[in-house]
């Protein structure tokens, strides 16, 4: 366990973000016992002291990149890519103009941390995107936010109102010669759009349809410039790290794995809400915070990284603790922490009918395998589920599977692909038992 937090604990539920007492020193939540989002209440809370920091200091940009490398901080996102490293690939010399991006267009099934983050602190995400911006030499940059949640829209709205109104966005910032404009983006509510390269055709007006990459957005972003894309809550944890220090915010969490994240705890647990920890924090700790599974029940199984992660029956999960390399050891991603929880009384049939329907319904149709691939897999798992399904329907899930993963443009066909074979794999009974008659079970 961390060394540096005590662990704290948030509940999110709705419009409403709880506090439950006990010892709370998160850096990210920090406050939000409240409606505290305004510029005064978090400059009350050291809000842009990093940015003021490195301004009165003068750091050099390169300091601030090495700073954020030796935090290791790794994006919020899913992907979990070192942001430092991300960083660096932007030189801030480069003599041409280049775009910061936040992508808050989170839509994955079970993730809602980012629009907490906006609702209850969007002052930290801007702070965090200046020092970015300082960082890499950007004058430019966009935050572009999912199309269903429009009230996080507004309230960012409102904090760049008064950020630019205090001095702390636009030309000559706080009597400096750095400048930065920000401007917000409302998307229209396409989960694709969360890929960085769709999320950038989108952003320049077009249909958000993911690009072939490379060229990576490092080098051919928006509008065809160097752009760097990062998740909200990556860009909200680099003012700690800057006020703090690298080995401060490293110590939090486990190395390689730095730092507090936030898990959403979602599904079949007494308190589902936004619980910000270190990394490396036990699974069972984390539930137990949680409230545990919701009525007593046993625990089934869960996916610890949002809906395109594989899912880990409970055997596994239990000994885990919640951090990237772990949560990769154990067969699983941790992504962004979503943490869908599901107990004994759950259908893994229905459950993968709900996933194989969201992916069918989100593929932007681009590449043949997953456009008609998505499809297939909902076509077969509901005729399963209707209790019409062949016994070979489930080789015929795996084959179809097979034939997405590796072969689509972006990563969606592999999130379609993958809770298919991973709940085939640790729940075949469940399938095998309703495709074939009772009591043949065993025998097929
Ligand atoms: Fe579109 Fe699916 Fe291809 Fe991604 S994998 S580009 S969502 S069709």
């Amino acid at each position: 366990m961390s060394a540096g937090l005590d662990l704290s604990r948030f509940q999110a539920s709705g419009m409403q973000t709880c506090f439950h007492g006990r010892h709370i020193t998160p850096q990210i939540l920090a406050g939000l016992d409240g409606m505290n989002w305004r510029l005064s209440d978090y400059e009350a809370r050291d809000g842009y002291q990093a940015l003021r920091k490195i301004l009165a200091e003068g750091m050099t940009p390169d300091q601030v990149i090495a700073t954020v490398k030796d935090s290791a901080l790794r994006g919020r996102g899913g992907a979990g890519f070192p942001t430092g490293l991300k960083w660096s690939f932007v030189p801030s010399q480069l003599p041409t103009q280049k775009y910061l991006v936040c992508n808050s267009d989170e839509g994955e099934p079970g993730t809602f941390k980012d629009r907490d983050i906006l609702l209850y602190n969007p002052h930290i995400v801007i702070e965090g995107m200046l020092i970015a911006a300082y960082a890499m030499g950007i004058t430019v940059g966009y935050n572009y936010i999912h199309g269903e949640i429009f009230g996080a829209y507004e309230r960012f709205e409102q904090a760049l109102e008064e950020a630019r109104a205090a001095g702390y966005l636009g030309h000559g910032i706080l009597g400096s010669d750095f400048s930065f404009q920000l401007h917000a983006h409302h998307g229209f509510g396409a989960y694709i759009c969360g890929e960085e390269t769709a999320l950038i055709e989108s952003l320049e007006g077009k249909k958000g349809h993911p690009r072939f990459k490379p060229p990576f957005p490092a080098r051919f972003g928006l509008y065809g410039k160097p752009t760097i894309v990062n998740n909200t809550e990556t860009f909200a944890a680099v003012p700690w790290i800057i006020r703090h220090g690298a080995q401060a915010y490293l110590q939090c969490g486990k190395p390689n794995n730095g730092g507090t994240k936030i898990f959403s705890v979602c599904g079949d647990v007494e308190w589902p809400g936004n619980y910000e920890m270190p990394l490396g924090t036990p699974f069972t700790k984390l539930l137990e915070l949680a409230g545990g599974v919701r009525g007593g029940r046993k625990l089934k199984a869960v996916i610890p990284g949002g809906a395109s992660a594989p899912v880990l029956p409970a055997s596994v999960i239990a000994d885990c603790t919640m951090d990237y390399d772990a949560v990769a050891k154990a067969g699983s991603m941790l992504g962004p922490a979503a943490v869908i929880v599901m107990d004994e009384t759950r259908d893994m049939v229905e459950s993968l009918l709900r996933l194989s329907s969201f992916y069918m319904h989100e593929s932007c149709g681009q590449c043949t395998p997953c456009r008609e691939g998505t499809g297939w897999l909902w076509r077969v798992v509901d005729r399963i589920h209707r209790g019409h399904g062949r016994p070979a329907d489930l080789e015929l899930l795996n084959s179809v599977a097979q034939n997405i993963q590796g072969h689509t443009i972006c990563a969606l066909g592999d999130s379609a692909a993958t809770p298919v074979r991973t709940m085939l794999r640790h729940f075949r009974q469940e399938f095998v038992a309703k495709v074939v008659p009772a009591g043949d079970a065993q025998t097929r």
